[in-house]
């Protein structure tokens, strides 16, 4: 039997070089509450990122919700039923009304034509998703948003090191959080992160991230506890030193299934954005039953039979959980493209240290399907 392929592993650090940033934490007693590795990772990752106000987080989901509870979002909030289902959870977490709005098929991310329909007199936010990495149409987003006097906040959690004309992703919206997830680009393990645009609302982010202290006898909101310990951002550092090598990895896995794949009739990829440093987080492909011969499902199934296991990002679509389904916004005639493209997608494998002849195997085993 082949070896086993998954679409992701994790990029971890070398063992021997974390050893001493144990010991120094164990040396030092701090070990949480934005210690000294806490402190360096934000101040790094700052400069890395492009980006002047960051704020550290056990995981991706808690900046989400976070953010919507600092900038008081209230009501209805317009929002992709193409993601990861943390995306939507977080307007749950507020008591605020999702309004799923359809996709674009070139980007798999919000359409920005569709989304003023949707604009209510309760609107009050739209939440994007830079989907697979790709960025959102951040200018029209931004238009749509002054014009009805919106905010947005992005959920950008595939968008790490992602830039557009030498300027970060995560300086587009109001606010804009990050994942370290294990499976993510980069990660801490668990972790993430949220991008704000002042040095008072990081303030404001850090209050509400401990509990809501402002201090050590007052409290100014019903506050989360998410803050990252001194293991997770020592581990960030020495993971931050090569995820460019990593990304560059990346690059090279995408560029084989790009010219691999390319003439294979019923297989759709996306274009690569041009203008714009990709950090290739995802290989999505989109599979045309009929002109390809076989269904996404069958070839997915297919593949795990050579022990390769692609994952169908995003298959079932957020708006189809019992929790959204009921949603005016949730039918499937009112998100058509997002309805289609969730049965025809499937990621295949990409990480640091995904073999070429491994790749090369993966296109072979769908050439013949
Ligand atoms: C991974 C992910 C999240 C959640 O991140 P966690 O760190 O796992 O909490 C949120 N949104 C999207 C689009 C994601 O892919």
């Amino acid at each position: 039997m082949n070896k086993k392929i998954t679409v992701t592993l994790p990029l971890l650090p070398d063992l021997q070089e974390f050893i001493p940033y144990l010991e120094d934490i164990w040396d030092r007693k701090w070990v949480t509450n934005n210690g000294f590795y806490h402190k360096e990772l934000e101040k790094k990752l700052a400069e890395y990122l492009g980006v002047e106000y960051i704020s550290l987080f056990t995981n991706g989901t808690l900046p989400l919700i976070t953010a919507l509870q600092a900038l008081e979002i209230k009501g209805e909030v317009i929002t992709t039923p193409y993601s990861f289902v943390a995306t939507t959870h977080s307007l749950l977490w507020n008591g605020i009304k999702p309004v799923f709005v359809d996709i674009d098929p070139k980007t798999c991310n919000l359409d920005p034509e569709k989304i003023e329909a949707a604009i209510t007199p309760a609107t009050t936010a739209i939440m994007p998703v830079h989907c697979y990495g790709i960025p959102c149409d951040v200018e029209k987003i931004q238009a749509i948003a002054e014009k009805h006097n919106l905010k947005v906040i992005y959920d950008a959690a595939h968008t790490f090191g992602v830039k557009i004309g030498g300027k970060s992703i995560l300086e587009y919206g109001d606010m804009a959080t990050l994942s370290f997830h294990a499976t993510k680009v980069y990660n801490t393990l668990e972790g993430g992160a949220l991008v704000v645009r002042s040095a008072e609302m990081k303030q404001k982010i850090d209050f509400l991230k401990n509990f809501g202290f402002a201090g050590e006898t007052t409290v100014l909101a019903p506050g989360i506890n998410s803050k990252m310990d001194e293991v997770r951002a020592a581990y960030g550092l020495l993971n931050l030193k090569q995820v460019d090598k990593a990304i560059e990895a990346r690059k090279v896995v995408s560029d084989l299934y790009r010219e691999g794949l390319k003439d294979v009739k019923g297989i759709r990829i996306l274009a690569e954005p041009q203008g714009v440093r990709n950090n290739y987080s995802y290989f999505p492909i989109f599979i045309d039953e009929k002109e390809f011969g076989m269904s996404r499902d069958a070839l997915y199934f297919k593949l795990q039979e050579d022990n390769i296991f692609g994952r169908r990002y995003f298959y079932p679509l957020i708006s189809t959980f019992s929790m959204y389904k009921d949603l005016e916004s949730a039918r499937p005639e009112n998100i058509p493209v997002a309805t289609r493209i969730a049965e025809e997608v499937l990621c295949l494998p990409i990480y640091y240290g995904l073999e070429n002849q491994e790749v090369e195997r993966i296109i072979d085993l769908i050439k013949k399907r």
